[in-house]
């Protein structure tokens, strides 16, 4: 059995029900796109002048934690190019023959989103690279001596890249992409907008304080917020009268666990394995998984962000560290002596 862990922002416990709530949430143009200011400036520049000139958008790539807005940011670029968006992930695209059929299936000007594009097969990825460039495919027919290669004119097409690790992305990919943007952890201010801006979607009722409390627990991330949202709407629900307030957002946030610094029991199981078991650091990641019996793409992709976000955990050369902040938040004492190897030796 699958445990749902609430404040995974990535899509895996996603169910059909989930997913038809996120569609229902997902904002379609820039106006409602909200936070990620720089991003926005640049896309929307780059929209107006590809307009002008009549060409479809430079590919983009963006990168960053899951659940910050990859994908809505996809189809709001496709949205307000007027163009249709096809969408696949890497893992979904294994062999160069799938990855002819979608290019050659585009029409002038589609967007072609795919998302973990860093889990795209070598074969896949050389392919690619000649439809970015001059949108030529080239395909191989047959086999051994009689091989032959054949050169096929695509559309004008935008690929959009989604990813969580530009560092697993090989370079002449990268290098292909026009536009590379990071996302960045939203402000709890805007968190607090998008959980507003989702319950009158939803048609619920929540006060400005429960939206504040809410949005300080979301760990900085809109599919979070949403996710939470959901949660208390239920609670209010079943026990109130469906109007979202401060109290019955605290029951469903202790309910779950979540502190209040948006941490779950995952979280500080991995804050405490480093304290307890290795004076507060450096440890090595595959170490961390096995004490925590968390997966190692877990910890890099979901965990760590976060928790070196917000000061937490360092990434050292020599592996993870916790900060003294660390020490205070799980109820540990910091014995630097003991932590500190220098101070050992006075
Ligand atoms: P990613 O692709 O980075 O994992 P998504 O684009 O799927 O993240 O976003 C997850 C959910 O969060 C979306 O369904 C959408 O409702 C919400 N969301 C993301 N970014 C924003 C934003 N900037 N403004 C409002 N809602 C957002």
């Amino acid at each position: 059995m699958a445990i749902e862990r609430i404040t995974q922002p990535d899509e895996q416990i996603s169910d059909n029900d989930e997913q038809e709530f996120e569609l229902t949430l997902r904002p379609s143009d820039f106006d409602n796109y909200i936070g990620q200011k720089h991003l926005k400036d640049n896309i929307q520049l780059a929209i107006k002048a590809a307009k002008k000139r009549g060409d479809p958008i430079d590919h983009v790539l963006l990168h960053g934690p899951p659940g910050l807005g990859k994908t809505t940011m996809a189809m709001v670029i496709a949205n307000e190019m007027g163009a249709n968006i096809r969408i696949t992930s890497g893992p979904a695209v294994e062999r160069a023959g799938d990855l002819a059929s979608l290019l050659t299936n585009l029409n002038d000007g589609d967007v072609l989103f795919i998302d973990e594009i860093h889990r795209l097969n070598r074969t896949v990825e050389e392919v690619l690279y000649s439809a970015m460039e001059d949108f030529k495919l080239d395909i191989m027919l047959g086999k051994g001596p009689t091989a032959r290669s054949l050169r096929l004119d695509l559309p004008a097409f935008t690929i959009i890249g989604a990813t969580t690790r530009t560092g697993a992305l090989a370079a002449p990919l990268r290098d292909r992409f026009g536009h590379v943007h990071r996302l960045e952890y939203y402000q709890p201010k805007e968190i607090e907008q998008i959980v507003t801006r989702a319950a009158s979607i939803l048609k619920s009722s929540i006060n400005k304080d429960a939206a504040q409390l809410l949005a300080g627990r979301a760990r900085l991330t809109p599919r979070i917020a949403n996710r939470l949202l959901k949660r208390v709407r239920d609670y209010a629900d079943v026990n109130g009268d469906g109007i979202i307030d401060q109290i019955s957002t605290e029951k469903t946030l202790a309910m779950l666990q979540i502190d209040e610094l948006g941490l779950d029991q995952s979280d500080r199981n991995v804050l405490i394995a480093i304290i307890d078991n290795y004076n507060g650091g450096p440890v090595g990641v595959e170490t961390l998984a096995a004490l925590t019996s968390e997966e190692r793409s877990t910890i890099e992709d979901v965990i760590e962000p976060y928790l070196m976000q917000i000061g937490l955990l360092e990434r050292t050369p020599r592996g993870r560290k916790v900060t003294p902040r660390a020490y205070k938040h799980v109820g540990r004492t910091h014995n630097k002596l003991k932590s500190d190897p220098q101070s050992k030796l006075l």
